[in-house]
């Protein structure tokens, strides 16, 4: 028996649906539902501090009337403590978490994903074998490998990296609490059966550290499609406020729903014919699922101009 995909969408409610998220609730969409698979939302909700209150409900209403409909109940990251502190509990079991005494800005963002830029310089390893004099902890650390990881993008190709070089030993929990987004990520795709992780290649780099923290905590690795990024204006990053796709923010669905549909569709690769361009959103949708052809999204990120 072949097994259906599972794809999901995990927007973080720190900020209105925008031209890029709405690309990427499209795209993974797409990929889940042209192969009659289901497609779940999870609500990245863990980084309390950056979440804006309303906004996770603003952004499954305006899914809801683009069309893109979900399975199941959406998953609420901050209701799953107890699953992100079980995976921590046997990482520490192996040997492979330490505490680190740094103060780094890295820490104050380990709760959401790293978007490009957001890095930082790969970590030195100081607190490796203990944590220095007089410092208290300020994190959790994972340990990685001196090792190539690589994996084959469905959109951007084969990638590798080394952790080491890359990133080093990456925060999985800040002391004073929260878990880390790649933690999260990783024991919540594996609890929801996800197969495939469609997304912008901002994640891309993140995707290693993912993998081995599957490998460790014993969890198969789904598929991966990261596709390219919307966006500002001569390549700059996008503005969440300048292009919000929001009910609340002014989005007027009869008129511009089947627009932004369409222009997803285009900045995906997927020529959309006038005749169906016209109709409501969930026709242009259901156009695109039957017609859904990988192989024509770009990897280049870029403006999205037609809308
Ligand atoms: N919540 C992340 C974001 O909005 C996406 C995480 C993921 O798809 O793995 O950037």
């Amino acid at each position: 028996m072949t097994h259906l995909p599972v794809g999901r969408f995990a927007p973080s409610p720190t900020g209105p649906l925008h031209l890029g998220s709405l690309v990427a609730a499209v795209g993974s969409w797409l990929f889940a539902r042209a192969s009659g698979g289901s497609w779940l939302i999870r609500m990245e909700d863990l980084d309390l501090p950056r979440v804006v209150p309303g906004m996770a409900d603003d952004i499954l209403r305006t899914l809801e009337r683009l069309g893109l409909e979900w399975d199941g109940e959406v998953v609420w990251q901050s209701r799953r403590t107890e699953l992100y502190e079980a995976a921590f509990e046997t990482l520490c079991d192996q040997g492979m978490i330490y505490p680190c005494g740094c103060s780094r800005s890295d820490l104050a963002r380990s709760a959401s994903a790293p978007h490009p830029g957001e890095d930082g310089p790969p970590y030195s390893g100081v607190c490796r074998d203990g944590l220095q004099e007089g410092r208290g902890a300020r994190s959790f650390r994972l340990r990685v490998i001196d090792e190539e990881i690589l994996f084959v993008d469905a959109v951007m190709g084969e990638y590798r990296q080394n952790l080491l070089h890359a990133c080093g030993d990456f925060v999985v929990r800040r002391k004073d609490g929260p878990f880390a987004y790649q933690l999260a990520v990783v024991v919540d795709d594996a609890a929801m059966g996800v197969t495939q992780v469609v997304r912008g290649t901002d994640l891309l780099s993140s995707t290693p550290r993912q993998i081995h923290l599957q490998r460790l905590l014993g969890l198969p690795t789904a598929c991966h499609a990261h596709l390219p990024l919307v966006t500002g204006s001569g390549g700059s990053k996008l503005s969440k406020r300048d292009c919000a796709v929001s009910l609340t923010q002014g989005l007027h669905l009869a008129t511009d729903g089947g627009r932004l549909i369409v222009a997803s569709l285009e900045f995906l690769g997927q020529t959309v014919p006038a005749e169906v361009a016209a109709a409501p959103c969930r026709e242009i949708l259901e156009w695109g699922r039957g017609r859904f052809d990988p192989t024509r999204i770009p990897c280049q990120s870029r403006e999205l101009t037609s809308v």
